[in-house]
């Protein structure tokens, strides 16, 4: 080997254009001279050669302690050695830097067709992947080669964009090209650690890489390498710090100089190994995955094709790739989400006779004439739509939404009402016995004004007067005693009993029906798919209400909820308050009890929700328990405080609940529990625990338990220590009192799986596809929409690995919804 001076020149000429300020490299030129020339006399094969070189002394130079003008003449005869030994040698060092060429990904490799190897065989059967290291990718739920292939990059480091030395910005990422110029092990914070001086025509910079002392010998001077990073400045110089780095050789960049893919990683796996058998496993495989999307879609919509867009995903070329990658695989899951949900109401639908309940005009009119309220605009729009779902053949299959104490309860008995004048039972399901219970009484006391009380037991009354035979509402939970239960359910099923309110129990087994037509589903979040599922095979083909207080975010609606038709009630009854929220400081506690304490002196109630305790019912009982003794003995000690948690009896919680309703109780001390539907009209105060742990949704949630009567109503939230997080929450919360926009910002800060409160059963996986993509979403469900309207049961030949697709993704289809 000859002597390649390019280094040395670069530096060289660097020197002199900054002035012979020794600053060229970082640590002084001696340094660098003493190790470049100790390498590179060995590669100087002349004698001649060698001995001017050895007359230069680069080995102790001495250039720190020469004048300006001493420096520049020995720059300068240096400058003139090279070149000669440049000129002698015949070697001539690379002149300058090349760009970073921008390699399209090279077609992947052909298929080499591997006997009894498909994109679903187990990952090991990929070189290099050995039984431990498959062992960390199932961690991550990576079984297959096909879960290789969607396992994607949770973003990308944009290192494409080459950068001169010269022209770092601290605090970017940036990329530079650059030749080591030496590169040597030091110790940093007492870490072995690996430090190089790297350069470009433009300048020098350094780059440590901590923890790893091994680097260094692997980057012999002038190593072409890309170097991605952020540059941080260290004693007034830019420094790379453990940045991702790679060599320049002639093939594609995986590390550096590109969009870089960033895997989630485990224990285990490190991002360089598995970028590398990511990038093998995508070369190889991704064009062995079959395109499902018939093309006439594919090409209308302008998507990628699939393996395209999953080698692009992985790898992509630029931005505009990962842009176009991401649409298509996020198209695809919508789509066959859609075809999952609409596939299911199709079925639904189409399978089961219907069970028509028509509008009876007089009673009807009844019902609302009697009611002490006019129904808002909103409210009659959506009973309408009701009403006219009702009539048809086919089952109706239908989300109510309306904000907290937007008066769904009152059209869904005007619905119940309908069911029962068709002498057809209607069911109303509430997520717990107290509200199962609130209902139960909410609903009597609506039929009192148009009937008369004709029977009253236990769990059942019976009016009559308003149809042509007595009407009665029944309410079946848990907890009642066996033998009156047993007795309940042998009245529902000899159709004796016409509406009937409970929690799940009316979904159990032993619950049957005579002739089931309207099935109400209260708060439907707690209600998982499979529940809804149970409740629609109870009697023939009911007629199925959801109702929500939460509002739900347009793109979950459609996603969880695809096979609903949607109905809002978007109006509040005219006169609602604004509920004054506030977030107090810790040490604002003592005031937020004073004004309790003058709240109850003026004759209001307050709640106080306990701090939200995940580890168990049972503890977060015991909590509860604690909170109301230091309530009622240190802060309150002259009020009537009860208290309320979810072991409790449903008989004691009862009681508790209707002492707290009928003024007996000044404040209550309740878990969250209280959360969902309670209707105290005297409650104005809503105090709530370490409320920055709590969701927007469900803030929102409790602080619609108070404002429900005439008084000014207020909101107080306490938190110790929100993290950041939590506090963004509780400005929101402060500030916005539309039950979709917070449920909109919930989405953003939680995601969808917190967003309910627990992982929804049947909440499809969605890993490219994000729920603020409205628009992709609402064009898959009219692809899907078209695609049913076209072949129903996906029949046709070219929808064949449509079908089979589906049937992978959603095998359980068959329990959905
Ligand atoms: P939601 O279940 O939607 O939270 P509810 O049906 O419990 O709301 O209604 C809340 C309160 O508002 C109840 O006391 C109900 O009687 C009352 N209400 C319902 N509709 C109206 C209306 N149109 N005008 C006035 N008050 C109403
Ligand atoms: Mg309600």
């Amino acid at each position: 080997m000859s002597l390649n001076a390019e280094p040395l020149r670069k530096i060289l000429e660097l020197e002199c254009k900054k002035g012979y300020l020794d600053s060229a490299v970082i640590g002084g030129l001696d340094r660098f001279l003493r190790n470049w020339a100790g390498q590179a006399v060995e590669s100087i094969t002349t004698t001649q050669l060698r001995n001017r070189f050895n007359k230069l002394r680069l080995v102790n130079s001495n250039y720190a302690s020469l004048t300006k003008e001493q420096r520049k003449e020995w720059v300068n005869s240096v400058l003139d050695f090279l070149a000669e030994a440049e000129r002698g040698e015949g070697e001539k060092g690379e002149a300058r830097l090349t760009p970073i060429a921008s390699r399209p990904s090279p077609r992947p490799r052909a298929n080499r067709p591997v006997v009894n190897q498909s994109i679903d065989s187990p990952i090991t059967v990929v070189r290099g992947i050995s039984s431990s290291l498959a062992t960390r990718f199932n961690k991550l739920g990576v079984k297959t080669i096909r879960d290789l292939l969607y396992f994607f990059p949770h973003r990308h480091l944009d290192y494409s964009q080459r950068k001169p030395i010269s022209q770092l910005t601290e605090g970017n990422e940036e990329t530079i090209v650059a030749n080591v110029w030496q590169a040597q092990e030091i110790r940093l914070g007492g870490r072995r650690s690996t430090e190089a001086i790297v350069g470009d025509e433009t300048g020098n910079v350094r780059v440590v890489w901590f923890n790893n002392p091994y680097l260094a010998k692997n980057l012999a001077t002038n190593t072409r390498l890309v170097i991605s990073g952020r540059v941080s400045l260290f004693k007034g110089r830019h420094v790379f710090e453990s940045p991702e780095w790679e060599r320049v050789e002639d093939k594609e960049l995986i590390h550096a100089g590109r969009l870089v893919p960033l895997y989630p990683l485990t224990q285990g796996l490190r991002s360089r190994q598995v970028r590398k058998l990511m990038k093998e496993v995508v070369d190889q495989w991704a064009w062995q995955t079959a395109d499902f999307l018939p093309s006439g879609l594919r090409e209308r919509q302008k998507l990628l094709e699939l393996p395209q867009a999953i080698s692009q995903a992985h790898f992509p070329e630029d931005e505009d790739l990962k842009t176009r990658a991401r649409v298509r695989l996020a198209f695809d899951e919508l789509f066959l989400l859609q075809l999952g949900v609409l596939g299911k109401k199709r079925d639904w639908q189409e399978g089961q006779p219907s069970s028509p309940i028509s509008t009876k005009t007089p009673v009807l009119e009844a019902f609302l004439q009697s009611l002490p309220f006019e129904l808002t605009q909103a409210q009659h729009r959506v009973l309408k739509e009701l009403l006219s779902d009702l009539e048809k053949p086919q089952p109706m299959s239908r989300l109510l939404q309306g904000e907290v104490g937007s008066g769904k309860t009152v059209v869904a008995t005007a619905a119940l009402l309908m069911a029962a004048a068709n002498d057809y039972q209607g069911a109303f399901m509430a997520p717990t016995e107290i509200l199962a219970e609130q209902h139960f009484s909410t609903i009597c006391q609506l039929l009192s004004r148009v009937g008369q009380l004709e029977e009253k037991e236990d769990y059942l009354h019976s009016y009559s007067g308003l149809l042509s035979r007595p009407l009665t509402v029944a309410l079946l939970i848990g907890d009642i005693t066996q033998s009156r239960k047993r007795e309940l359910q042998q009245r529902i099923l000899d159709g004796d009993i016409g509406i009937v309110i409970g929690t799940h129990a009316l979904i159990q087994k032993e619950v049957e029906f005579h002739r089931l037509g309207l099935a109400v589903v209260d708060e439907q979040h707690r209600f998982g798919v499979t529940q809804r599922s149970a409740l629609r095979q109870k009697g023939s083909s009911p007629h199925v209400l959801v109702m929500t207080a939460t509002p739900i975010p347009r793109t979950l609606a459609l996603t969880l909820y695809g096979d609903l038709d949607l109905s809002v009630i978007d109006q509040l009854p005219p006169g609602r308050q604004v509920i004054k929220t506030k977030w107090l400081k810790p040490e604002q506690r003592a005031s937020a009890y004073a004004f309790i304490k003058r709240q109850v002196a003026e004759g209001r109630q307050a709640f106080i929700i306990c701090p939200l305790i995940e580890e168990s019912e049972a503890i977060q009982a015991r909590a509860a328990i604690a909170e109301y003794e230091r309530l009622s003995q240190e802060v309150f000690p002259e009020l009537r405080i009860g208290l309320l948690h979810g072991r409790m009896s449903a008989a004691e919680k009862d009681r508790v609940m209707r002492h707290f309703r009928s003024g007996e109780l000044d404040i209550l001390v309740a878990t969250p529990v209280v959360e969902v539907g309670i209707d105290i009209p005297n409650a104005t105060v809503m105090l709530v625990e370490s409320a920055d742990r709590f969701g927007l949704s469900q803030l929102h949630q409790f602080r619609g338990r108070v404002g429900r009567g005439q008084e000014q109503s207020y909101c107080m939230l306490l938190a110790q220590n929100p993290s950041e997080v939590g506090r963004a929450r509780l400005d929101i919360i402060e500030n916005v009192q539309d039950g979709f926009q917070l449920a909109e910002e919930d989405l953003k800060l939680r995601g969808p799986g917190e967003f309910f409160g627990t992982r929804q059963s049947g909440l499809p996986d969605l890993r490219m596809a994000k729920l603020s993509d409205v628009a992709l979403l609402e064009l898959a469900r009219s692809e899907a929409i078209r695609l049913f309207e076209k072949d129903k049961n996906l029949e046709k030949p070219e929808h064949k690995p449509l079908a089979k697709e589906l049937a992978r993704v959603w095998p359980e289809a068959g329990e959905w919804s």
